[in-house]
């Protein structure tokens, strides 16, 4: 089959089922049908020659919307694409669509989108995760193999696990962020879902590497992620950190996770005690360092560089203020002043100086912890998905979403949501494996060998 005719088919899919899902924030019909001409009349060869892929809103592509899912972005049109999508055109991949998202990435059930949340293929009246709820759901429901999403604190493996697919985050410095909307850039990352970690391992490989155009992208060489996907993983030591299954985990969840700590045993792994003391501290880290950094990198929509600008102000400063006011949502307004309270002077060597501190801390627990494991394992989140309006009303909740999550970004590692189990409500659930700086090969490596030997054993529901 030609590339235009699979992409034409690709693009109906997305449209009809974004009728019910509501996964992507625009679907680029137009211009992905031009590039997929282009490529059926080129002989070159390339690695993902047809492939499509989904953005997330928050990565620029150009002359596609990149709205964050933000009003205050609305009509925002970029004039370039972020690197990771220059080198996905490069590899051959065809943009289908931009996906929907909580906006600025705030979130982890995609209700605070300006533009109505994402839903779960698996159950259309729960959440399908976030902040890259969509990006999540155009993979889980089968439109595309792959899609791009970013991580501040758990937004790629978290709606992962929600949606029974993989996720991965990648170490600081792995992907260019250029071209990725600033949330708090000392833990953004962009990171990649596949249907498989195969497709992960795919794409990877291609998006990974140094990038003159962001300073944090560090020289390590990319190696080539598919060779290393089904090598042995007999004698791999995964380390299971037990203090951290204690209260607040579904038992359900629980369960799937202990059994996939036995089946990995049987697959050759050995187990092993691992201490991580301060990973308790994560969440009060990480809500404060990451609001501290949006309240800043939000600073710059202001209603007179880009997107949106309120009507009707007489100066300048009212025109801020409107702007501001009106263009942003509840929650990206509760994280600037929660951001701007943490830095303000008084309050800034109790809260972001000791956060800092902490975040050192829960670094060496990790190092210590590597010295006597490849990998990680817990949960990735503590429960399945939940019911739409369950916790939009409880920030607080909705943040304890992120528990076995944001060590990782606060810590620069790599990690993975590996989908190893159905509740009895058959709702995926999903387990995470972490890693040392630089060692996604092995963490593809543990994913691929899982999935497999233990796939899940049902599909979403909207398969019908
Ligand atoms: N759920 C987390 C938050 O709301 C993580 C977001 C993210 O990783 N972008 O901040």
């Amino acid at each position: 089959m030609s590339i235009y005719s699979n992409t034409e088919k690709t693009l109906d899919t997305a449209e009809k089922l974004n009728e019910t899902l509501n996964s992507f924030l625009s679907i680029e019909r137009e211009q992905a049908l031009k590039r997929a001409s282009e490529l059926d009349a080129s002989s070159e060869d390339a690695p993902l020659k047809g492939f499509a892929i989904a953005v997330k809103d928050n990565i620029c592509t150009r002359g596609m919307p990149t709205t964050c899912g933000s009003r205050i972005l609305g009509n925002y049109h970029p004039q370039y694409d972020a690197t990771a999508v220059k080198k996905l055109y490069e590899a051959g991949a065809v943009v289908v669509g931009k996906a929907n998202m909580d906006e600025f990435a705030m979130g982890s059930s995609n209700e605070n989108s300006a533009f109505g949340g994402a839903r779960n293929p698996w159950d259309t009246t729960r959440v399908p995760g976030g902040s890259s709820g969509g990006s999540a759901v155009a993979v889980a429901s089968g439109v595309v193999r792959a899609s791009l999403g970013s991580e501040t604190g758990g937004s790629v493996r978290q709606p992962a696990s929600f949606c029974g697919i993989f996720g991965l985050k990648p170490t600081y410095g792995r992907i260019s962020r250029f071209g990725l909307v600033a949330f708090a850039s000392s833990l953004d990352q962009i990171g990649i879902f596949g249907q498989s970690a195969k497709d992960i391992a795919g794409v990877l490989g291609i998006v990974a590497g140094r990038d003159a155009n962001d300073a944090t992208t560090a020289d390590v060489p990319v190696p080539n992620y598919l060779e290393a996907l089904d090598k042995d993983i007999k004698g791999r030591k995964i380390g299971v950190p037990r203090a951290l299954f204690g209260e607040g985990i579904d038992d359900e969840v629980r369960h799937a996770v202990e059994n996939s700590i036995d089946n990995y045993r049987k697959l050759g792994a050995e187990i092993v005690d691992v201490e991580l003391p301060h990973a308790k501290y994560g969440i009060a880290v990480y809500y404060i360092l990451a609001t501290a950094e949006a309240s800043s990198n939000l600073a710059r929509f202001d209603g007179v560089r880009y997107g949106f600008r309120a009507e009707g102000a007489h100066s300048l400063r009212e025109m801020y203020n409107k702007t501001r006011e009106e263009g942003f949502g509840a929650e990206v307004k509760r994280r600037i002043m929660l951001g701007t309270y943490v830095l303000s002077s008084g309050y800034y060597d109790a809260y972001y100086a000791k956060a800092q501190k902490v975040r050192t801390l829960l670094k060496q627990d990790y190092q210590k912890a590597f010295a006597g494991c490849d990998a990680i394992l817990t949960p990735t989140s503590p429960t399945v998905a939940f019911k739409f309006g369950e916790k939009s009303d409880d920030p607080l909740a909705m943040y304890l979403s992120d528990i076995y999550t944001v060590s990782a970004n606060l810590t620069s590692i790599p990690g993975i949501n590996i989908p190893c189990g159905l509740s009895s409500e058959n709702l995926p659930i999903g387990m995470q494996l972490v890693g040392n700086n630089w060692s996604e090969e092995v963490l593809l490596n543990l994913a691929y060998r899982y999935e497999n030997e233990y796939p899940l054993a049902a599909k979403p529901a909207i398969f019908g």
